[in-house]
């Protein structure tokens, strides 16, 4: 594969920060391996045509937009303000979400505050890091607030009295009870996705985007799926293939010398406590729940 002619990828990630880690998780789940270069910012794809680029997450639409990357990990938020700033809803396409980096944006205001619906905010003082984004979003509201750009620590805006309300990502809760504040509305719910530039990219780097996205799809998938495997009665098969979450045909093998099967299946939605429990309530019994590596469809 290593033909010097041949097409590469370049994928921008999170260099350090909340995403990075999963980030690369991602990839190498996707079977893709790296040379690290000394200064840590390019990884050149060992076996697989597909380079890394470890930048700061904000950068990664820029890097997309502007060709540089053809690929790129980043939060649905950062894609959107991005594509807002420059007056678009488009340029950027959203190609899978990822299942991880959740947050919301929402508006917070002091505790105190006589401010309890965001239609109260037209005219006022909101701070946020992402302007375009939360004017975008207030005016769908028919709301037209006085946005300030603040880099970072929107949080305690209005306690140094420089904005009324606050637009800023939250995940727990835990940093606006801090600053006592109480979070008002959610605006927008993010999380990370592989994103492309929207246009074409020529047949060669097409295809493997194609095949990556195959990949990813199966890591995607292997991630929600759990192989259970269990013994039941016999006649306690139909209720069991029931109560199995997303399965319709499961395998079942005959237990030597007993009145009992064998149910293996791929169960291909979230298995909580409760299936295993209405399961065993249903007769089943050495109930085993084990994880799914990898899986082609
Ligand atoms: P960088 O140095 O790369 O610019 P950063 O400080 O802007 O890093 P992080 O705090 O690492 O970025 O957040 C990256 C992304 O993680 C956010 O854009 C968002 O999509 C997601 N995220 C998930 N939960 C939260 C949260 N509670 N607060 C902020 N971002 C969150
Ligand atoms: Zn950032």
């Amino acid at each position: 594969m290593n033909n010097e002619n041949q097409a590469r990828l370049r994928v921008a990630i999170q260099k350090s920060g909340r995403l990075s880690e999963q980030s690369q998780e991602v990839l190498k789940n996707c079977g893709l391996r790296f040379a690290r270069s000394k200064d840590k910012l390019f990884w050149y794809g060992r076996d697989f045509p597909v380079d890394l680029l470890l930048v700061r997450d904000d950068d990664i639409p820029r890097l997309l937009l502007d060709g540089v990357c053809e690929l790129g990990i980043v939060g649905e938020n950062i894609a959107w303000e991005v594509m807002l700033d420059r007056g678009r809803e488009d340029g950027l396409e959203r190609l899978s979400p990822l299942g991880f980096g959740h947050c919301r944006l929402s508006i917070a205001v002091p505790e105190q505050s006589g401010i309890t619906d965001i239609k109260e905010l037209d005219g006022v003082r909101v701070a946020t890091s992402y302007p375009a984004l939360t004017h975008n979003l207030l005016q769908k509201s028919g709301v037209e607030a006085e946005i300030s750009e603040l880099s970072g620590a929107v949080e305690i805006a209005p306690s140094m009295g420089t904005a009324d309300a606050i637009s800023d990502l939250v995940s727990t809760g835990t940093t606006l009870r801090a600053n006592h504040l109480k979070e008002l509305q959610v605006l927008f719910r993010s999380e990370a996705a592989l994103y492309s530039r929207t246009g074409d990219l020529g047949r060669e780097k097409q295809a493997l985007i194609d095949l990556l996205i195959s990949r990813l799809n199966g890591v995607m998938q292997a991630r929600a799926s759990k192989y259970v495997m269990l013994h039941a009665p016999k006649d306690a098969l139909e209720k069991i293939t029931e109560l199995l979450p997303g399965v319709e045909y499961p395998s079942v093998m005959p237990l030597e010398g007993s009145d009992r099967i064998a149910v293996h299946a791929v169960c291909g939605e979230t298995v909580f406590w409760e299936h295993l429990e209405a399961l065993k309530a249903a007769g089943a019994s050495a109930i085993l729940v084990l994880p799914v590596e990898k899986m082609l469809a």
